[in-house]
């Protein structure tokens, strides 16, 4: 499926759907003029959100690519969650890799992240062929996991964070990244990441990112043994959108999302 976009606008805002798998968004959201299509280029100012997947849960669908989203604030963009697909599904979008300044991550289930490192693998390592980003790219994300102590991969320990797993994901790929700098085309992906791991506890909201133009906010939220997972509020000049990630009901949610414009919920 190509990715669809929206513009935020305090005059025709947008419905949430809350199923399983999907937002909906409304035709005339998706008419709206300056709305981006596939292989199209966005070079207006505004806030859109780009629903570069939305199959829900790990197994791959040939028709659906995996859960990530986009928003672009003026000529920034921001990706949340990284699913099977993101990449290709981000160029798609129109979207450039030198425009991207976060990254944020609602939980570290595969099918969030599976394709997060290859933002800085792919495109770090093959500068100069193609633009790369164009400064260091901002990750937000879980912090090691506070709830399972036993598993196959660290029995005993806590699952890695975001810290640890991004170091992980670069070392797998050593042999590449090795071949590629010592050749002279590319540089070690992690040094265009600044990657931060969220510490709020239950029932707080944190402030992430504050800028002339967008604000970021974030609080924690139920997912099973996925703990800690967060959801996602980004507020803009032209409206708000909230990212539940994967969640049961939970009232720090419902919170956070109070009067916002647009809701990607999802549940899985
Ligand atoms: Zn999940």
């Amino acid at each position: 499926m190509p990715p669809r976009t929206t513009r935020l606008s305090r005059r025709g805002l947008l419905v949430g759907g809350a199923a399983a798998t999907a937002l909906t968004v409304t035709p005339q959201a998706a008419a709206a003029p300056g709305g981006t299509g596939p292989g199209t280029s966005r070079t207006d100012k505004g806030t859109v959100v780009h629903l570069l997947g939305t199959a829900g849960g790990p197994p791959p669908y040939g028709e659906r690519m995996g859960i990530a989203s986009a928003v672009t604030v003026g000529g920034d963009t921001y990706l949340v969650d990284c699913g099977r697909g993101a990449v290709t599904q981000y160029l798609r979008a129109g979207l450039s890799m030198p425009s991207l300044k976060g990254i944020f991550l609602t939980h570290l289930h595969a099918d969030h992240i599976v394709d997060y490192f290859n933002f800085p693998l792919l495109c770090a390592g093959v500068m100069p062929l193609q633009p790369g980003f164009s400064g260091t790219v901002r990750v937000w994300g879980p912090g090691p996991s506070d709830t399972v102590t036993e598993g196959p991969v660290t029995p005993g320990e806590p699952a890695p964070g975001i810290i640890e797993t991004t170091r992980r994901a670069n070392a797998t790929f050593a042999a590449s990244t090795n071949a590629f700098v010592t050749e002279g085309f590319g540089i070690d992906p992690v040094s265009v990441l600044n990657v931060a791991e969220l510490s709020a506890r239950p029932g707080t909201v944190i402030t992430l990112l504050e800028t002339a133009t967008m604000k970021v906010t974030a609080t924690r939220v139920p997912h099973g043994n996925m703990s800690p997972s967060y959801a996602y509020r980004f507020d803009t000049a032209d409206g708000s959108v909230v990212f539940s990630g994967d969640t049961s009901r939970s009232d720090d949610l419902i919170a956070l999302a109070r009067g916002c414009d647009l809701r990607r919920c999802h549940v899985g």
